[in-house]
């Protein structure tokens, strides 16, 4: 574990922010940027408006050798109960926004909300990206682990994605990204930071469309845990089948472990959907983290099958 910040940092970065007239907000806690409504309190969170303030962000934390972290929706994270080490950067201005290119090809901001703008692109009669209404989050996050549901991924639709890694901006085809399920470099590449993408529709029936996106509605609403403070699936499937062809599900493992419901704290293994954990109103990420170390051995005890997780840790966690 680092230390926290000093005072002498954070007082150096707010000014340096201050004159370089980048956005930020002081002492926030995180819990409200995140799904699971867990997380303790950020000194410092960066909120850049454009590239130019995003590259002029990472020269000021480099040179007052402040670590930084990017959060998106914070829907697909644990965040740490004390995140006081580093300060975290949250995209905001132009990276909001999404355009129509024509063509069915569309410019997605990073910082723009999944579900509603993948809902208004289909309804504008395009077909191909109405899985994508929805799963909650940022467009920038579902980029780093190839978002997806109901047989279709994100990187399925992805024409150019436009990142910075070490302060260079790139320009890449998916086929130039490695990816697969629920997973990209972005995962391993912690310095990338994700601009926006560019994706490419067929036109399609307005009433299909409609159809399609009710049906994923319905269907989403009837698997998951409603209005629960989650951060959805916790582990990824881990791609094995029985000897009939079918796919075995991490959630079927939790269950055959014994830890439907399972409690810790404020968490709790869902009852209803054992691959979810909720937080009841009082979880803390430690509490979260023992009911993932917990699935883990179990399952492997069970099962002998090492489980992966798909939601991801911000900041320390024990
Ligand atoms: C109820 C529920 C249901 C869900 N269902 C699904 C589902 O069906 N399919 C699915 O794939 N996921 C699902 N998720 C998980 C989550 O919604 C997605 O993974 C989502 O795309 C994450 O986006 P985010 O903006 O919330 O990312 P965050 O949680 O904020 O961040 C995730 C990771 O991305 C990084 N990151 C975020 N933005 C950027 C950026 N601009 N540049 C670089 N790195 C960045 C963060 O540092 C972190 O490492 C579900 C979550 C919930 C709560």
């Amino acid at each position: 574990m680092s230390l926290s910040l000093s005072e002498s940092q954070i007082r150096n970065l707010k000014q340096a922010l201050e004159s370089s007239r980048i956005p930020f907000r002081s002492e926030v806690r995180l819990s409200i940027h995140s799904s699971f409504k867990i997380g303790g309190i950020c000194p410092v969170v960066v909120e850049p408006e454009s590239s130019e303030q995003i590259l002029e962000a990472l020269f000021i934390f480099r040179k007052l050798e402040i670590s930084w972290k990017i959060l998106g929706g914070g829907s697909n994270l644990l965040i740490s109960d004390h995140p006081d080490n580093f300060v975290t950067l949250r995209l905001s201005g132009k990276f909001k926004e999404f355009e129509s290119l024509g063509n069915g090809k569309f410019h997605i901001g990073a910082a723009t909300n999944t579900t509603p703008v993948f809902r208004q692109i289909s309804q504008l009669g395009y077909t191909g990206a109405e899985f994508l209404s929805t799963i909650p989050g940022w467009t920038g996050g579902a980029v780093i682990q190839n978002a997806g549901c109901y047989g279709g991924e994100l990187f399925d639709l992805i024409q150019n994605v436009e990142f910075l890694r070490d302060e260079k901006l790139f320009i890449r085809k998916p086929s130039e990204i490695k990816h697969g399920y629920r997973s990209t470099e972005f995962l391993t590449e912690k310095d990338s930071i994700i601009l926006g993408i560019e994706i490419l529709l067929k036109k399609g029936d307005i009433e299909e469309i409609e159809m399609s996106l009710k049906e994923k509605r319905d269907r989403r609403n009837s698997s998951q845990p409603e209005n629960k403070k989650s951060a959805g699936s916790v582990f990824k499937n881990p791609k094995i089948f029985d000897e009939n062809g079918k796919e075995i599900k991490a959630w079927e493992l939790i269950d055959k472990a014994g830890l439907r419901g399972e409690m810790k704290g404020g968490a709790q293994i869902s009852p209803d959907h054992c691959n979810f954990i909720v937080n009841l109103g009082t979880a803390t990420a430690s509490d979260v983290n023992y009911l993932i170390n917990l699935t883990l051995d179990k399952v492997y005890q069970q099962s002998g099958i090492h489980l992966n997780r798909e939601i991801e840790y911000f900041g320390d966690i024990s």
